[in-house]
Order: C-alpha cells, then sequence, then structure tokens
C-alpha cells in the first residue's frame, strides 16, 4: 500500500471526525496532501466511518485521477468533494491537509448563509479573522471548488452556503483542530448574537491586524 503512514493517518482523523460528532453517516471528508508528489490521499466516497480502514484511503493527482488501482479500489470511488480538496490544495501551497465536516452550529450558519465575523479573539489569531462564506453551488462541481478557493483566502476556515464547513491546516493535527474550534466559535457567536438581540461588537482594527500577523506564524508551527 502506498503512503501507507499518510492513509492510515487520515483515516484516523476521519474516524476522529465521525466520534467527535463533526459529521453524522458518511458526510463529510479528509484529505492529506503527499510532501513533494503531486499526490493526494482521501477520504473515500459513502463509507461509513464505523467501517472505514486505511486501505479504503484513496490516492489522486492533482487532477484527481485515482493512483494505485486494484479490483477492490475500482469498485469504490474518491470523495465526492475532491473538486473543492484539489482547489485548496493548487490555490494554497501552505495548506497540506483538508478537513471537511457538517458540525451543526457551522452548518447551521452556512445554511442561514450568514459568515462569522471576527469578533472573537482566537478565531482571528488560529483561523485569520472572519470565516466567510462560499456562494452556493452543486456539491462536487468545479463552481464550488472556485467559490471556497475565493472565499477561504488565505484564512484557515470557510463556510459552505447551504452545506457545511471546511478548514485546513499544515498538518491532519492542525486542520482538525480548525475544524473543532470553528465549531465552538460558531456556537459562542451565534448563541453571543442571540443575547445581545443583534450585530456583536468587532475587535478594534488594530488588534484583528496584530492577531492577522500571528496568524501567519502560528499557521506554520
Ligand atoms: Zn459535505
Amino acid at each position: 500500500m502506498i503512503y501507507a503512514e499518510l492513509r492510515e493517518a487520515v483515516c484516523a482523523y476521519a474516524i476522529r471526525m465521525w466520534k467527535a460528532g463533526l459529521v453524522v453517516g458518511s458526510a463529510g471528508n479528509v484529505s492529506a496532501r503527499v510532501r513533494g508528489e503531486g499526490h493526494f490521499v482521501i477520504t473515500p466516497s459513502s463509507i461509513a466511518y464505523d467501517e472505514l480502514t486505511p486501505d479504503q484511503i484513496m490516492v489522486v493527482d492533482a487532477e484527481g485521477d485515482l493512483l494505485e488501482l486494484d479490483d477492490e479500489e475500482l469498485a469504490r470511488a474518491p470523495s465526492f468533494e475532491t473538486p473543492v480538496h484539489l482547489g485548496v490544495y493548487a490555490a494554497r501551497p501552505d495548506v497540506h491537509a483538508i478537513v471537511h465536516t457538517h458540525s451543526r452550529w457551522a452548518s447551521a450558519r452556512a445554511v442561514a448563509r450568514v459568515p462569522i465575523p471576527p469578533v472573537v479573539d482566537e478565531m482571528v489569531v488560529y483561523l485569520g479573522g472572519p470565516v466567510e462564506l462560499a456562494d452556493y453551488a452543486a456539491s462536487g462541481s468545479d463552481e464550488l471548488a472556485a467559490a471556497v478557493v475565493r472565499a477561504l483566502g488565505p484564512r484557515s476556515a470557510v463556510l459552505l452556503s447551504a452545506h457545511g464547513v471546511l478548514t485546513t491546516g499544515k498538518d491532519l493535527k492542525k486542520a482538525f483542530k480548525n475544524a473543532e474550534l470553528v465549531e465552538h466559535v460558531a456556537e459562542v457567536v451565534t448563541r453571543a448574537e442571540q443575547i445581545r438581540g443583534g450585530v456583536l461588537p468587532h475587535l478594534p482594527a488594530e488588534v484583528v491586524e496584530a492577531e492577522q500577523q500571528m496568524y501567519a506564524i502560528v499557521k506554520g508551527m
């Protein structure tokens, strides 16, 4: 099995994502860049997480074509959302892992189509600023990939309209932490908006600027 270690890690984080309640059923997906190879490993489509094994993690090239095909692998397909992952990897050389979830609070905002403004210090330091909203496009389409890349910008989290949320990282650990953080922040901000009954005060611009400089450093650590 090629890239065995990375496929084991992707499998482990996918199961962790499911156990953490960030997805239900076979929703969501996890991928990682194979450094220096131009290849990517990604969870397969429509396999329940309690049945997922490392050998089921697919390997694709930058065009999304499958590598290491055997009879059994032909029966599976890489995640339906592979174009989104590949689009982000192409646009962001600093990104080496992606976690896409349907976590509840982040998804609620994505369905309501309300981005998360920069009102919490930690989201600027770890996610790079606001969590913007990618325009709606059909799941699995190149249009969705382009919309996600556009709304993600240089940051580490983005909401997908009417769908869910995607986070990035320099490795799987970081991308997963960001998936947990964006869900936490989505809940806190949404509840705070309810308490206040409207728009929340933004952080001072100079603080956001300083925190974004920290983000540029922290992102690579
Ligand atoms: Zn999804």
